[in-house]
């Protein structure tokens, strides 16, 4: 039976469903609401465990986050706009607990929690197409306390399960020799457990240079082996040596690219994540190649499903304001003052816009890796939702924090920001006590 009201279902309760969920609770005279989480609490990513393998439920362990990470943004702009991050003394860049703490008061503020059905793991999202030619949704939940499972009926699904769980693991020729502890990222928590080892962290993005810092402080000797054109140019402690990436492995003898040569005891691999959607019926024909998403409009909307949307998969973003952007002109869509061209039409606009960066030579991986591309982006779906973008004082900050990043990792976490104005900010360095 069709309802009255547009039924939406967010699967996740990280940052980017609590986004959707405070904007859609604002709308209940045409939105009914259900947010699915699997896990006991709100927060995804930032809620830290101990475990690397499998929780309570025997589900594999969501949250990617370690122990002593703080965060690569600055609160000041890393915040969701309309909730600020109080701006105690100290560095800008916090501990993962504050951000933990944050969204808890974010949800508390906004009155989030009736809507939220905790240890409930979407199992199928399954469309239906009506006689009228409207797909409905129908969602299989499993209560992971009672292990009932339900199916219901929705008009509308906004996937925010997040894309930082699933590694990828590239082939090495010989791993499988390797005698030493091997992990992804994903399961890094500590960096004690090195103390005196030879590591070896194979990736030089945010979480490899951040893990190869940690890590250098206990290990003996980190190889930080990457495929990037340049070393990193930054002062990292003296027992971390660059190499280039990892040609094969013989037992312990890790051989580079460059043909040197190291013994190695543990393994890191910093070499990102899939994103991946496991409940999603096999009829909805989402292809993940390379982590880019097809066939997805502005980065959001399905284009064969209109009311399909995918939540933060941009990446090199800033993401919490990004999602209360996008959540905004989901609902934009979803009320019809957002008028989507056609199929034909996205297809064509899709297709024109993947071919000119692919001409560009930014290879498909990295297409989603917005950059530069990020402030149009927002300014775009501001203006279609009829809401404020950010001001040019995120983007200033934003710039800057990289410049500081380029200059030194080990310290760009120790500024602290103060935004003046829409266009202004004052920034000074705030050693961590
Ligand atoms: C190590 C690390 C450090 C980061 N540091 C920063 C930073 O400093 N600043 C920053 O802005 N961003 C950072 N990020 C990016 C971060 O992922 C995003 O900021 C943001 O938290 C993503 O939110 P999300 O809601 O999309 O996903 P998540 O936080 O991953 O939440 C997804 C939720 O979906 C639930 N879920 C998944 N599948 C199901 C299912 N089938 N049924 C029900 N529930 C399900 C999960 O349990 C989880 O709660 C970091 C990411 C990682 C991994």
């Amino acid at each position: 039976m069709p309802s009255s009201k547009t039924r939406i279902a967010v699967i996740g309760g990280g940052v980017a469903g609590l986004v959707v969920a405070r904007h859609t609770i604002t709308k209940l005279d045409t939105f009914s609401f259900t947010l699915f989480e699997q896990t006991d609490q709100i927060g995804g990513t930032w809620v830290y465990t101990d475990e690397t393998n499998t929780d309570k439920h025997g589900l594999p362990v969501h949250s990617s986050m370690y122990k002593n990470l703080r965060t690569n943004l600055p609160r000041e702009i890393m915040q969701i706009p309309d909730f600020p991050l109080e701006n105690d003394e100290g560095p800008s860049f916090v501990h993962h607990t504050v951000i933990r703490e944050y969204l808890r008061d974010y949800a508390k503020h906004f009155n989030l929690h009736s809507y939220i059905k905790l240890n409930t793991l979407v199992k199928l999202v399954e469309p239906e197409t009506l006689p009228n030619g409207q797909t409905i949704w129908m969602i299989t939940y499993k209560d992971l306390e009672t292990k009932v499972e339900t199916t219901k009926t929705f008009d509308a699904v906004v996937l925010c399960n997040g894309h930082y769980t699933v590694g990828h693991i590239p082939r090495i020729p010989g791993i499988e020799s390797f005698p030493g502890g091997r992990i992804h990222s994903h399961q890094y928590r500590v960096p004690e457990v090195y103390a005196r080892k030879t590591v070896c962290i194979l990736g030089a993005s945010w979480s490899g240079i951040d893990i190869a810092i940690e890590v250098s402080q206990y290990a003996d000797k980190v190889y930080l082996s990457h495929n990037l054109p340049e070393p990193v140019d930054s002062e990292m402690s003296k027992n971390v040596e660059q190499r280039p990436g990892i040609q094969s492995i013989k037992g312990k003898k890790f051989i580079f690219r460059d043909g040197t040569t190291a013994e190695v005891d543990n393994f890191i691999y910093c070499t990102g994540y899939r994103f991946t959607y496991p409940f999603m019926s096999p009829k909805v024909q989402m292809r993940t190649d390379e982590n880019h998403v097809e066939p997805i409009y502005k980065h959001l909307v399905h284009m064969n499903y209109p009311n399909l949307f995918v939540m933060g998969l941009p990446g090199i973003v800033i993401p919490f304001p990004m999602f209360h952007i996008q959540a905004q002109y989901i609902l934009g869509i979803l009320e019809a003052r957002i008028k989507l061209p056609s199929t034909e039409q996205m297809y064509e606009e899709y297709e024109t816009e993947k071919k000119t960066l692919l001409d560009q030579g930014i290879p498909l991986r990295h297409i989603i890796k917005l950059k530069e591309r990020q402030w149009a982006y927002y300014d775009e779906l501001a203006a279609c939702a009829n809401v404020p973008s950010l001001p040019p004082v995120i983007k200033k900050i934003y710039d800057h924090v990289n410049q500081m990043r380029e200059l030194d990792f080990t310290t760009y976490k120790n500024y602290q920001y103060h935004i003046i104005d829409d266009e202004n900010f004052v920034v000074c360095y705030s050693k961590p006590c």
